[in-house]
């Protein structure tokens, strides 16, 4: 396979409100995989709110001029040197974490989602929303047979932050789990505890949302901030929303967990104790993830038929894409579409 010298990107020009167009589209010399590494031709690039954040300065950029996108699939287009776990052709999908140090204690102790020295795709390295893409092949992903690459995109990022964030708000086998906040990862997560067996309430202020968590099975939903039907022995915070740490702590039994699914929260007012802590209930955060957890939750959305709700965009709407999830005008996940004769 030959690929031209030059692509068609997106890139993060000056941050700032993403009505005055902090994204520009611009061409590229098509990147070169270094050792180790693979280059992968783009099909499908999902529109994370992290893209967002970044957009619009919310996170610090740590490169000017950054290529955006996290939740990247496509076929692998040309091997670096001595890199041979994928053949040309192969389906890959490029995920957040684009690289750990291999050496600190939590890289070497199975925790590398704590990695004191890690890059991320699409803020520390050029992410997806590009024709070509480049990977170092160990923090890539095979790919299951059987979701199409729209349906996968949204998976690599919402899909398993989501599901470590079931792991970590440790719910027992046919246990009661509370959603605070019902968009694309959570959609994606319900799902998963579903098929495992749990009772699943749902607590959000949208409509749509609520009715889509019924539609997939969901026990209840109910408003935001509704005290669930029953005590939970789980949940899972997903809307970055501090105030309803509170009535997610005062929904648990004794002994559960809540998990704070997001990479930002607005402030958590002040705690009561009694009310909203003791008989053993926890607190937890959720940071990032490990390519485990990756591979597991793929082969799992795999088996059990995951459904993934999207709304796709053209290429050259990247801008619009990201103006619409500003204004929260996107159903279910947005994601960048490249046409076939790209
Ligand atoms: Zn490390
Ligand atoms: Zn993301």
């Amino acid at each position: 396979m030959s690929a031209p010298a030059v692509m068609r990107a997106w890139a993060v020009g000056r941050p700032g409100p993403v009505d005055g167009g902090p994204l520009e589209a611009v061409e590229r010399p098509v990147p070169e995989p270094g050792p180790g590494e693979v280059r992968v031709a783009v099909s499908v690039c999902g529109v994370c709110r992290t893209d967002l954040h970044l957009a619009e300065g919310d996170l610090t950029p740590r490169r000017p001029g950054v290529v955006p996108g996290h939740e990247v699939v496509g076929r692998v287009d040309r091997n670096g040197a001595g890199s041979s776990r994928f053949a040309e052709g192969d389906r890959v999908g490029i995920p957040w974490l684009a690289r750990t140090c291999g050496r600190c204690r939590f890289c070497r102790s199975a925790a590398e989602n704590l990695c004191t020295d890690p890059r991320f795709t699409g803020w520390d390295v050029d992410g997806g929303y590009a024709q070509f893409a480049v990977v170092d092949e160990a923090f890539a992903y095979a790919l299951p047979d059987g979701l199409s690459d729209v349906e996968t995109a949204p998976l690599l990022c919402a899909g398993i932050i989501g599901y470590r964030a079931l792991q970590r708000a440790d719910l027992p086998p046919g246990g009661r789990l509370g959603i605070y906040g019902f968009g694309g990862s959570a959609h994606l997560t319900a799902q998963i505890a579903l098929a495992d067996g749990a009772t699943v309430h749902v607590m959000t202020r949208a409509p749509e949302a609520r009715r889509l968590a019924l539609e997939l099975g969901a026990a209840s939903a109910g408003d935001a901030s509704d005290p669930p039907p029953e005590p939970l022995d789980a949940a899972i915070l997903f809307a970055p929303v501090g105030t309803l740490v509170l009535p997610a702590l005062e929904a648990l039994d004794r002994g559960g967990t809540l998990a704070i699914a997001g990479i930002h929260l607005s402030d958590i007012p002040v705690l009561d104790y009694q009310r909203h802590l003791f008989n053993e209930r926890t607190l937890r955060s959720v940071t990032a993830n490990t390519r485990g957890d990756g591979h597991a939750f793929l082969e799992r959305a795999a088996d059990i038929g995951i459904q993934v709700t999207t709304t796709p965009y053209p290429f050259d709407r990247a801008d619009r894409a990201l103006v619409d999830l500003a204004h929260d005008d996107v159903n279910g996940a947005a994601v960048l579409v490249f046409a076939d004769d790209d």
